[in-house]
């Protein structure tokens, strides 16, 4: 019988140890991998884009767009979209320019560019709602679709580095421009923010300004993702522009956010509104420097109850019903966006000046206000150090667990033996 206590207890602490395993499983939670059975890889999308254009040669081109620099390089790949070819672009065509996955953990955003352009072309339908009565709009824009900003980037994404939002260099797209570039604030994180060692140092951003300058859009809209809202400049100061054309991007974007989104969307400027300020963004230069009239950021999609190394959640849906209704939700605001748009454009007479010589944003501030503050997926990554701090704390509590066990072990092997002694048997079989 007294042999049985040693084994007992073996047999309690192996049960322990396992349910610690098993409580430590539960606390590191792993991963979440890209769900390759809805996401496409970057190569097949382009694949699928290529296919699409090949088969709508009357609507759509495509150009290839390689530059390099100190031994980096970049591809790009720009899709035109013009509804009618043959039709003059007189200056009454309303230039949409639009950009997804300039950073290469929103895989999402390129997904709603594919669909986009299935939409543009043959499949004229979101969600079974029939959109037809778009395409007149459709005859005047011409609209053109980055559907893969940063192609290395996503890359290092699809190899595995699923938090990774730079380029196939470690520079942060969205900080390479000139306007207040460089500027660092205290919060300054060197792994997501790298603005590269000059303006414009990264291919990528050199082939999207020369496009901005030879495209000259009207429309610019940034598609990121990590939360849910329609940004209009400034980022890297807490404010909106000022004068008519601030005016006119701020009721774009309210009416867009009535019209589609039940005013759910937080509105306002980058800045102002995801409570940190970036600097040499892309949407910032578009304004001050390329003079487009209605430059926005939008983002699409975050999932705020995922871990803050869990990035492949944080940012793109994990499952085909959510994925669907981010897709579908988001191709119908920008055919809305477009019809706000070509009215505000035309309104302003901004369109049927032709060229864009003439428009000047007129500067000044105007301190941000009614908007509401959501927490944003940066904010909650500062969180990290608290979440770091729980499970130190577990560990702590799951070696005191042990060594708890491996004391009354030990205590009661000894009275096992003493028992054995006192009872004659010094050897136990
Ligand atoms: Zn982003």
């Amino acid at each position: 019988m007294s042999a049985a206590y040693p084994r007992l207890l073996l047999c309690l602490l192996t049960l322990a140890l396992a349910l610690a395993g098993v409580a430590a499983g539960k606390i590191s939670a792993p991963r979440t991998p890209i769900s390759r059975d809805i996401y496409h890889s970057s190569d097949s999308l382009l694949r699928e884009i290529k296919a699409l254009v090949a088969r709508h040669s009357s609507k759509l081109s495509m150009d290839t767009i390689k530059t390099s620099n100190k031994g980096y390089s970049a591809e790009l790949f720009v899709v035109t979209f013009n509804h009618v070819k043959e039709r003059m672009d007189n200056g009454s065509k309303v230039h949409i320019l639009l950009s997804f996955g300039q950073h290469g953990r929103e895989l999402i955003t390129s997904e709603v560019a594919l669909r986009l352009l299935y939409v543009l072309t043959e499949k004229p339908k979101i969600a079974g709602v029939d959109i037809s009565s778009f395409e007149k709009l459709l005859e005047n824009l011409v609209i053109k679709v980055v559907p893969m900003e940063n192609m290395n980037g996503r890359k290092r994404v699809e190899e595995g580095e699923l938090c990774d939002r730079r380029n196939g260099r470690g520079v942060d797209l969205n900080r390479n421009w000139s306007v207040d570039w460089g500027k660092k604030e205290k919060d300054y994180d060197p792994y997501e923010e790298n603005p590269g060692i000059a303006p414009f140092s990264e291919p990528e951003a050199q082939i999207m300004r020369e496009l901005s300058r030879s495209f000259k859009p009207h429309i610019w809209v940034n598609v990121h993702s990590g939360m849910e809202a329609l940004f209009m400049p400034y980022d890297h100061k807490n404010t909106t522009p000022n004068g008519a054309s601030a005016h006119s991007m701020r009721s774009v974007l309210e009416n867009l956010n009535r019209r589609h989104f039940q005013d759910s969307c937080l509105v306002g400027s980058g800045g102002g509104s995801v409570g940190y300020l970036a600097h040499g963004t892309t949407t910032d230069y578009m304004y001050d420097i390329a003079k487009v009239p209605m430059p926005f950021t939008f983002e699409i999609y975050g999932d705020e109850k995922a871990s803050s190394d869990d990035c492949f959640k944080m940012f793109n849906p994990v499952d085909k019903k959510t994925f669907d209704r981010v897709v579908n939700k988001w191709c119908m605001a920008f055919l809305i966006l477009f019809e706000e748009g070509l009215r505000n454009l035309r309104d302003a007479q901004i369109v049927s000046q032709g060229t864009l010589e003439n428009w000047v944003p007129i500067g000044g501030d105007i301190v941000e206000i009614n908007v509401e503050r959501k927490s944003s997926i940066r904010e909650r990554r500062k969180l990290e150090g608290l979440d770091l701090g729980m499970q130190e704390l577990r560990t702590y509590f799951r070696l005191f667990l042990l060594s708890t066990f491996l004391l009354m072990f030990m205590f009661c092997a000894r009275i096992s033996k003493n028992r054995n002694r006192d009872s004659g048997n010094l050897f136990d079989p």
